[in-house]
């Protein structure tokens, strides 16, 4: 027990010496106001801690001891409200007033003349100057750790635990001083003063973590974050918004998994692209004098910054997340900055794939456009081919030479095919931009067939045509032209996909309340893998014999889409060199 005794307030000396070298050395490396606050507050206690044993001694300098230990005092409380002000500022008046008092307090302490020795009498006076002494101190102390607390609630996971930890070290210096000043009134039992040198002791090291917390400690309090990260995560990669939006979310999540104060996003041009808890025109003149310093930040020791510069490497370029550090941040380590890395991979992913989706789109719609004015413009000079093509049919321009005429239902045959390709692009463009809207009335698909049949009977001209019709008619509501559209597409396909002189045989027939018009071939037909891409937009299929054959690989995508804004569909039943079965139906009236 006694050597406990004895080795106790070494312990506790040598336990605030290397708390004091480990704030003042952080503080050497970075030097700002509010490290060096702390080092003052840590250094000033290390020091009363030291020069505690000899006070009660008698010398000629017990005097200036005594004030210096009064001074150092006043000073560590100073220091430990500076430090508070800097995260929570207390305003100028405050401040100044915080300043005043401790000063007056000062004089007071030394004009008391309070005696060295504690056991000493004091007189009232000297006993109330010492007990305002001690007030102003737990006050300068006390404080902060109510307001970090009440101030910790409400704030994401790693600021809140950041807050409470100085809470409970501002809690803690209050404990110690208690502590110190009982120990050092008459207090005779050695259990009780080991006690009390036990519970000094141990407030050391959560001095050290909560002033200074260390990786593990900042890795369990980004843990309640880490799961909401990962499903933060999984969205950033799973839907495609707009790229601000994304960035917008990414900073959010990146801000809140190391404490940090604000953050942006630099696009590969430059660009500020959004940014967190800093204004556009801040980002911009942070990022203007980050440029450059990127690189040698990034291999600077993770210590020396409170600005991180995590590198996105995006497809268009280089572009970079900067993270600033603010009053809550518990400390850029190598912990977070690795943490930052591997999130800044998914941002690059989820903005790279935004990008992507937008250049799709911007392509998709340049197709459209020129889907669009390639058709408009082919439309005229055709109709003028095909009129004039009909007059000489009908011989309204004269006669013409046998042989010429030979080649005129050729010519026909092939504006026919041309002039439904056109009307193909101008329906998918349509389509498109969302302007197909149907003008559905009742008729009788048995005559729409029939009609459609009859417009391309040019293009049929090589083919045998069978049809099967019932006796009557069969009703459905259906925007008739749209109708033909899809008969004449599937009747010019079995012609297209089928050889000369072959059976194409349509039936038009009525059961479970659809009306249905099939359309069989007796051509190359389809093979099963690739009647998937029949009805895509654009989708053809290579075939050796059909190399040649004219065609947009619209038709049968505009037909399946018509179909089922009927509320029908096209189904297609084929294999290869047996000939295809395309079923088209639609809902019948009855
Ligand atoms: P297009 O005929 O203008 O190329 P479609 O969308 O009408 O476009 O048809 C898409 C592709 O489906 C065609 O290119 C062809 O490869 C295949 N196809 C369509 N109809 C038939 C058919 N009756 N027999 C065999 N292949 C067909």
């Amino acid at each position: 027990m006694g050597v406990a005794l004895t080795l106790m307030p070494l312990a506790i000396e040598v336990a605030f010496v290397l708390l004091a070298v480990a704030m003042v050395a952080d503080w050497i490396r970075q030097p700002d106001r509010r490290r060096g606050y702390l080092a003052l507050a840590f250094g000033s206690l290390t020091l009363l801690v030291l020069i505690a044993p000899s006070l009660g001694a008698a010398s000629p300098y017990a005097e200036v001891e005594t004030d210096v230990a009064l001074a150092l005092f006043l000073l560590s409380g100073y220091a430990l409200v500076m430090f508070r002000d800097s995260f929570l500022p207390l305003g100028k008046r405050v401040r100044r007033a915080v300043t005043a008092v401790i000063a007056v307090i000062f004089v007071l302490g030394v004009a008391a003349g309070l005696p060295s020795d504690p056991e000493q009498p004091h007189s009232a006076y000297q006993a109330l100057v010492l007990a305002t002494i001690l007030t102003t101190w737990v006050l300068c102390v006390a404080e902060p750790t109510i307001t970090l607390w009440l101030a910790s609630r409400g704030r994401p996971a790693v600021e809140g635990a950041r807050m409470r930890a100085l809470s409970l070290g501002y809690g803690g210096l209050v404990t110690v001083i208690m502590v110190g000043t009982l120990g050092g009134s008459s207090i005779r039992n050695p259990n009780t003063q080991l006690a009390l040198d036990l519970v000094t002791l141990a407030i050391v090291p959560l001095l050290y973590f909560s002033f200074y917390p260390p990786r593990w400690l900042r890795r369990m309090w980004s843990q309640p974050e880490e799961e909401e990260l990962r499903q933060g995560l999984h969205d950033l990669l799973t839907y495609s918004r707009d790229k601000v939006t994304q960035a917008q979310r990414a900073l959010g999540w990146a801000t809140r998994l190391v404490g940090a104060a604000g953050a942006f996003i630099v696009d590969s041009d430059g660009s500020i692209l959004a940014t967190q808890g800093v204004t556009a025109d801040e980002a911009g003149r942070i990022a203007s004098r980050t440029e450059g310093l990127a690189r040698a930040r990034e291999s600077g020791p993770p210590a020396q910054r409170n600005l991180l510069v995590v590198p996105l490497e995006l497809q268009a370029g280089p572009g970079a997340m900067i993270i600033l550090g603010g009053p809550f941040t518990p400390i850029f380590g190598d912990d977070e900055v690795l943490r930052l890395k591997q999130y800044a991979g998914s941002i690059t992913a989820s903005l790279d794939r935004v990008s992507l989706s937008e250049r799709v789109a911007a392509l998709e719609k340049a197709k459209t456009e020129f889907l669009n004015i390639a058709s408009h413009e082919l439309r005229g000079p055709m109709t003028v081919i095909k009129g004039y093509l009909t007059m000489l049919d009908a011989g309204s321009l004269g006669e013409m030479s046998s042989k010429a005429k030979s080649v005129l239902p050729l010519l026909i045959s092939k504006s026919d095919e041309v002039n439904s390709m056109i009307e193909q692009m101008i329906e998918a463009a349509r389509l498109e931009e969302g302007r197909l809207a149907l003008n559905r009335e009742p008729g009788d698909i048995v005559e729409l067939t029939e009609l459609a049949i009859q417009d391309v009977t040019p293009m049929l001209a090589n083919h045998e045509i069978k049809l099967d019709k019932p006796r009557t008619q069969i009703s459905a509501d259906v925007d008739r032209e749209r109708f033909k559209i899809v008969v004449k597409n599937l009747l010019s396909n079995a012609a297209k996909y089928s050889p000369e002189g072959t059976l194409i045989n349509v039936s038009i027939s009525q059961g479970d309340g659809s009306a249905i018009v099939t359309v069989s071939d007796q051509g190359i037909g389809i093979a099963e893998e690739d009647q998937g891409r029949l009805f895509t937009r654009f989708g053809r299929i290579e075939h050796p014999s059909t190399v040649h054959v004219a065609g947009t690989g619209l038709g049968l995508w505009l037909s399946r889409e018509i179909a089922r804004m009927h509320d029908g569909d096209i189904t297609v039943e084929s294999a290869p060199g047996r000939g295809s079965t395309f079923r088209f139906q639609v809902p019948a009236t009855v």
